[in-house]
């Protein structure tokens, strides 16, 4: 094993393999993950924004799964409304097959001539003279001591690595989704095309979703705020909500993760380190998606790192254009999206009743925007919030997903 190399990647996740493709393109890489099957288990629901997901790579039939171009909103009352794509600002939604998709872009990083190693596990970052300078990796049940002029966290919500970086990656409860869901089959109620959301306490400050994977079979799952877990587990509120409406259905897998719901992270670069995804809490803290954020936080990382290896200088100084590109770009988005989630985690069942009922009644898409957001403003004022945070977002042209 060689122990010396421009750029080691910790995780090999949709960041991790982003990053170290991109770096591999100018730099020596290294990518390790501790499992030893990339992508599986599969810990997603696997939706993603077509529009985004294109700037990154072209869509294969082999690991999309479904395409979305319906959205069902379901209020706690059981009134329920459709939405198509357009109306609410999505062309379309893949839902993927992640076991598929993070091998390929796993082997994108390896064919752009990265060093892959699957069963490798770091243990702990080389640190000299207050700045980071490689990895401690157990690989088989052997350590090792690896070099790098960078080392990219790629390692998820449970990341050590940004922690003995010395940045604090501490997320509080009540900016941690709680999730739980089943790949479930034999569920009728699956329709190809249409993705269902339910909203209110089926999933407290959270949502409950069923994204189809085709043949009478979804994902269906539950994100509860960690705060508001009252006592229960995610698992028991994906219980209730599965007997409720699937009860025919019959799980084949079930996993269980947290998913960061938080504003930006401040700190997600040091003296040769950055974080990538989820491990700088990349993804949209109303949705919970993170694979895109990951990818584009990967992208970015990987060409700060070869050009600090480039200009011979590992040093925050070089290393900070990673930070100040992401605040200054989906940054932004996550601080307007994570005001939407403060409303979203404080809105009551009567309210998403009244909201989801007058969504019916407006035909988005048709009805003047002005009339529609009158309308919805009338069934609960205080979306004046989500209105000004949306507008926002939309004037810069970035979205999380
Ligand atoms: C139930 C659920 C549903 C979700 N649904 C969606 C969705 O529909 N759409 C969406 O966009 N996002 C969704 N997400 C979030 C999405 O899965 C993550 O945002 C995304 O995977 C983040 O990518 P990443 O590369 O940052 O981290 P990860 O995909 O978590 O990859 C991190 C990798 O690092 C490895 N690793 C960790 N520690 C070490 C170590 N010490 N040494 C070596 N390797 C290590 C891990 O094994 C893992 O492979 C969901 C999450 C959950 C839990």
């Amino acid at each position: 094993m060689r122990d010396n190399y421009d750029v080691v990647v910790v995780g090999a996740g949709p960041g991790g393999s982003v990053a170290a493709q991109t770096a591999a393109e100018e730099c020596d890489v290294l990518l390790i993950e501790k499992r030893q099957e990339i992508g599986a288990p599969v810990r997603c629901a696997e939706g993603v924004d077509k529009e985004r997901f294109l700037e990154f790579i072209q869509p294969d039939k082999k690991w999309i799964a479904s395409e979305i171009h319906t959205y069902r909103v379901n209020a706690p009352d059981g009134a329920m409304v459709e939405l198509s794509g357009e109306a609410i600002g999505f062309e379309t939604i893949y839902v993927l097959e992640r076991k598929l998709f993070d091998r390929e872009l796993a082997k994108r990083a390896a064919r752009a001539g990265a060093d892959v190693m699957v069963r490798t596990r770091a243990t702990g970052l080389i640190k000299e003279d207050g700045a980071v300078k490689g990895v401690k990796i157990n690989r088989l049940g052997e350590n090792f001591e690896v070099r790098a002029k960078v080392v990219i966290g790629a390692d998820g919500v449970e990341s050590q690595v940004g922690r003995w970086g010395g940045i604090n990656t501490t997320l509080k409860l009540e900016d941690i989704e709680s999730c739980a869901q089943y790949y479930m089959t034999n569920v009728d109620e699956v329709e190809d095309g249409v993705i269902d959301a339910y909203f209110g306490s089926v999933a407290p400050s959270g949502y409950a979703w069923l994204f189809p994977k085709g043949e009478k079979t979804a994902n269906i799952g539950v994100g509860v705020l960690a705060s508001k877990l009252d006592g229960k587990r995610s698992v028991d509120y994906l219980n209730e909500f599965a007997m409720k409406h699937f009860p025919d259905g019959q799980p084949a897998e079930l996993v269980m993760g947290g998913v960061p719901a938080s504003d930006k992270l401040k700190t997600i670069a040091g003296n040769g380190l950055l974080l990538v995804g989820d491990a700088a809490h990349c993804g949209d803290p109303v949705t919970g998606a993170g694979i895109v954020a990951a990818m584009e936080s990967g992208k970015m990382s990987g060409e700060v790192a070869c050009k600090s290896v480039r200009q011979n200088d590992a040093s925050m100084r070089v290393l900070k254009e990673y930070q100040s590109k992401w605040h200054n770009t989906y940054g932004k988005v996550q601080k307007h999206n994570y005001k939407i989630k403060e409303f979203h985690a404080n809105t009551s069942d009567e309210e998403f009743n009244k909201v989801i009922r007058e969504l019916k009644n407006i035909k988005l898409g048709e009805t003047n925007p002005i009339h529609a957001a009158t309308r919805l403003l009338k069934a609960n004022p205080r979306l004046l919030l989500v209105i000004r945070h949306l507008l926002y977002r939309g004037t810069h042209g970035y979205r999380l997903g």
